[in-house]
C-alpha cells in the first residue's frame, strides 16, 4: 500500500483543501508571499503570520524526472512514472514537487502546461498533476 498523507498542525490546511478538491498554499499576511511546502514561517520574508490561500492549480513543468525503478514495492505498478517540479501560475518560483499522472513519460517536456487533479488514497486526497496541453 502506498504511503498515506499524515496531516499535522502545519500541513492540515493543505490536506483539508485537497479533500475539497482544491489546492492551497500558505500566504504570508504582511506581504502575500505564497509558500510551498507548508512551513511555520514565510520562506521569503520570515513572517510567522500565514494563512491558507487557494490557488488555481494551474502551472508549468519546471523540471521533471522519469522513475524507472521502484524503490518502494507499492509504486512498482506505476513504473515508469514522472516526478515533476511544477511552477504554479500565481507566483514565479512557487513550485510544488508532485507526480504527473495519466501521461506517457516520453512525451513530457519542460514548459508543458499542467493542472491539478486529486488521487484518492486511503481516505485522503493527494494533489497530483495532469498535462493541460489545450491551455495557453
Ligand atoms: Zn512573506
Amino acid at each position: 500500500m502506498k504511503p498515506r498523507p499524515v496531516p499535522d498542525d502545519v500541513t492540515d490546511f493543505y490536506w483539508t483543501a485537497a479533500r475539497r478538491g482544491e489546492l492551497a498554499v500558505a500566504a504570508c499576511l504582511p506581504h502575500g508571499h505564497l509558500n510551498f511546502p507548508p512551513d511555520i514561517s514565510c520562506a521569503v520574508c520570515g513572517a510567522r503570520d500565514l494563512e491558507p490561500r487557494t490557488v488555481s492549480g494551474r502551472g508549468r513543468v519546471y523540471s521533471f524526472t522519469v522513475v524507472r525503478q521502484a524503490f518502494d514495492t507499492s509504486f512498482a505498478p506505476d513504473v515508469p512514472y514522472v516526478i515533476a517540479l511544477v511552477e504554479l501560475d500565481e507566483q514565479p518560483g512557487l513550485t510544488i514537487l508532485t507526480n504527473l499522472v495519466d501521461v506517457d513519460p516520453e512525451s513530457v517536456a519542460i514548459g508543458d502546461r499542467v493542472r491539478v487533479t486529486f488521487e484518492d488514497r486511503d481516505g485522503e486526497r493527494l494533489p497530483q498533476f495532469i498535462l493541460d496541453r489545450g491551455a495557453p
